[in-house]
């Protein structure tokens, strides 16, 4: 007789392996399986499969069990229960084994991953080696937030939370990033408590950095160290101001005013400057960050810098104290972060270097901006190819520490523990809603479809809202218990805090949603009127809930989150269960305006990420990328940036494709086809998927798809 195993393979029956299972179960039950009973369930076994040639797997297991209820229905049921078990666990192998030749075959790591992230650059095994839990990591992370809701809400269903995630009406992003399912997401750390006891606090080895080259060195421990505990981004906000006090310390407090003196040491034989050195540490420590991290899976750690004018730095910095009681100087810091950013500007031709993703932020008001040399030296790098966001404020309030995250801070919060607290921000945990399914949802409800949302909407969505509140308060508690556990260690030693870092409502789907109501996404009345009634609700909701829930801090805010992979997921998931999708496009991007709208100029996607469509009820910040096909003018820029300020644009870039000999090495910040140093076609380019520049090679096949529909502006209005 041939056996058909579940692999449909064949092999040839033996009786020894099903006395053996039996055996088994016998053993489980504590009962000692005789002679007789195994010589009869052979007799029987052979008497029912008499003349029988070929037989399943399973029929073999379902012969045995009938055997065994006969005779011990508990010894049956040890039975059921082993093969149960060892089907769930062949399934899982197998599961995980398919995984694994998929992602062998895979033309890049984004495309075989079940979240992608094209922050990772490669292929192999030990980026693998984090993409084959993911799956396990979300099942992980889902039981233990329904787990805390039952013990939160003991009169709420938390099968709700399953329900809302199938239902793809939300979406809980980074699940998949951490096999203890917990963590917070991303974070603005002030760089104080490294100053007075280096990393020993959460887990380094080294002491309190001494100098500018032990700060370096020291400052990528900071680094990788943090960045290990949390799924999306460190900002680093205070980088330069922490390494302009020690080139003070180095040089003396007008060491920019004498960066070409040389310093050469009488035994060196290398010609050295001020600036030349300078230059060695930001190439340290720059290459450094952008270096794959073990802990993360093999993406480089996610780090974003800020710059500031000269309001926002009083602003921020003005009662700050370094540990040894002396202040911030703007002078050198202005200096400095000018020189940095065109270092790396031009570092950028050597070798496209992700990160840190830069957020230059400047105070405009009563038509002007307040510190008019900064604002000059931004349009200007622009001109040069720079690729950085700009943030305009007429306060001092927020920060842009992240690609696209706006967080109201604290400023001037400061105290001799953990320095400028008004730094410390960022989003614990976001959940976004697809907009386009919740808006369509709602529309069933009317005969026919609506024209703009009213009242009936702001009952609808908030239904689901006060359920995502509760998840998000869950999610919070379990946040909670891993900093009471001491799992948290980078919080326990004071350089972020979670009472200060927000809960996030993504938005996804927005322009979708306009246009299922016939609602065209450009500058027009009813599209304001749309984006105001939706971010509006949302705010108000957000403020009503704010407030203490089990002791702790809760604050909410509103975010136009880039979905790096969720854009392509809601769009598919639509499509898929019915719902109205557009044709023009394969994803819900994250902008007020269509990036394929071949009809909107970059004036008006400067005027939809303004006042008049954003306002201030997106409070967590929605970034616009501009999408140019050459550089303009410093010039042009400079009036951009007014009219930016004058429309209230907050977070903005300019985007330009940058491209690569992929034989002579050549970089350019514009893009080329054939390369103009060595006329090769091997081109590699550059694009911001979302907020952070990375090769498009490295894409999954749907964001490559997407970006080749990208309208890239050819002139200003
Ligand atoms: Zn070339």
């Amino acid at each position: 007789m041939q056996v058909i195993k579940r692999d449909g393979k064949q092999e040839k029956f033996s009786i020894r392996k099903i006395t053996t299972a039996a055996a088994k179960a016998y053993q489980a039950c504590n009962i000692t399986s005789t002679r007789e009973i195994q010589k009869r369930l052979k007799a029987e076994f052979m008497e029912l499969t008499e003349g029988v040639e070929v037989i399943s797997v399973d029929e073999i297991h379902d012969l045995v069990e009938n055997f065994l209820m006969k005779n011990n229905p508990d010894v049956a049921k040890a039975y059921i229960i082993h093969r149960d078990d060892h089907t769930k666990i062949k399934e899982f192998v197998k599961g995980k084994i398919d995984f694994i030749n998929r992602y062998k075959k895979t033309k890049n790591t984004a495309d075989a991953t079940i979240d992608d992230n094209s922050n990772v650059g490669g292929k192999n095994i030990g980026i693998l080696n984090a993409e084959i839990h993911k799956e396990d990591n979300i099942n992980v992370s889902r039981g233990m937030v329904m787990q805390k809701l039952k013990e939160l809400y003991p009169d709420f269903d938390p099968k709700h939370y399953m329900a809302d995630l199938d239902s793809k009406i939300i979406y809980k992003h980074d699940e998949s990033s951490f096999s203890g399912a917990i963590a917070p997401y991303c974070c603005s750390i002030t760089m104080y408590p490294f100053l007075t006891d280096g990393i020993k606090k959460i887990g380094g080895l080294s002491a309190k950095p001494k100098n500018l080259d032990s700060f370096c060195g020291m400052y990528v421990n900071l680094i990788f160290a943090t960045s290990a505990q949390f799924a999306g981004a460190v900002a680093t906000s205070e980088f330069l101001l922490y390494f302009d006090y020690f080139a003070r310390k180095e040089w003396g407090n007008d060491y920019y005013e004498k960066a070409d003196v040389d310093i050469t040491n009488g035994h060196s034989m290398r010609p050295m400057t001020i600036k030349k050195k300078i230059h060695q540490h930001f190439q340290q420590v720059i290459y450094s960050i952008n270096q794959p991290a073990a802990a993360r899976g093999l993406q480089s750690a996610f780090v974003n810098f800020s710059y500031f004018d000269k309001p926002f730095f009083e602003g921020m910095f003005g009662d700050f104290y370094f540990p040894d009681g002396t202040q911030p100087v703007w002078e050198s810091l202005s200096w400095l972060q000018k020189d940095f950013m065109m270092w790396f500007n031009e570092e950028r031709t050597k070798c496209m270097l992700t990160f840190p993703v830069e957020s230059f932020a400047m105070v405009y008001k009563d038509g002007e901006f307040l510190d008019k040399d900064s604002a000059e030296f931004v349009a200007e790098e622009y001109s040069r190819g720079h690729s950085f966001f700009t943030y305009i404020s007429d306060t001092v309030d927020s920060l842009s520490s992240c690609c696209r995250l706006k967080n109201k801070v604290q400023t001037k919060e400061f105290n001799f523990t953990n320095g400028n607290m008004g730094i410390q921000t960022g989003s614990k945990s976001v959940i976004t809603l697809n907009l386009s399914r919740i808006v369509q949802d709602w529309a069933r409800n009317f005969g026919e479809t609506p024209k703009q949302l009213d009242e009936t909407f702001v009952e609808y969505i908030s239904e689901i809202l006060g359920r995502v509140y509760k998840y998000h308060i869950a999610y919070n508690e379990l946040l909670w218990d891993m900093y009471d556990s001491n799992l948290l260690p980078v919080y326990k030693a004071g350089f972020i805090n979670l009472d200060k870092q927000y809960l996030t409502i993504g938005i996804n789907g927005l322009n979708q949603a306009a246009e299922f109501l016939g609602i065209e996404c450009n500058n027009n009345e009813n599209y304001k009127q749309f984006c105001q009634f939706i971010f509006g609700t949302i705010k108000d909701l957000n403020t009503k809930n704010n407030g203490k829930y089990f002791g702790h801090t809760v604050t909410l805010n509103t975010e136009c989150v880039p979905a790096e992979s969720l854009a392509i997921k809601n769009y598919n998931w639509d499509k898929e269960d019915g719902y109205w999708v557009p044709e023009d496009t394969n994803l819900y991007a994250s902008y007020i305006f269509k990036p394929n709208d071949k009809t909107i100029s970059v004036l008006e996607k400067l005027v939809l990420h303004g006042k008049d469509y954003i306002g201030d009820y997106l409070d967590g910040g929605s970034a616009s990328h501009i999408n140019i096909d050459h550089h303009f003018s410093k010039e042009q820029y400079d009036k951009l940036l007014h009219f930016a300020a004058e429309v209230g644009c907050q977070y903005f870039t300019f985007n330009c494709v940058n491209s690569e000999c992929e034989d002579c090495g050549y970089i350019s910040k514009e893009p080329f086809d054939v390369c103009p140093k060595c006329g090769s076609s091997k081109v590699s380019n550059y694009d911001r998927i979302i907020g952070y520049l990375t090769k498009i090679k490295n894409w999954s096949a749907g964001r490559q798809i997407e970006q080749k529909t990208r309208v890239y502006s050819g002139s200003v209005e």
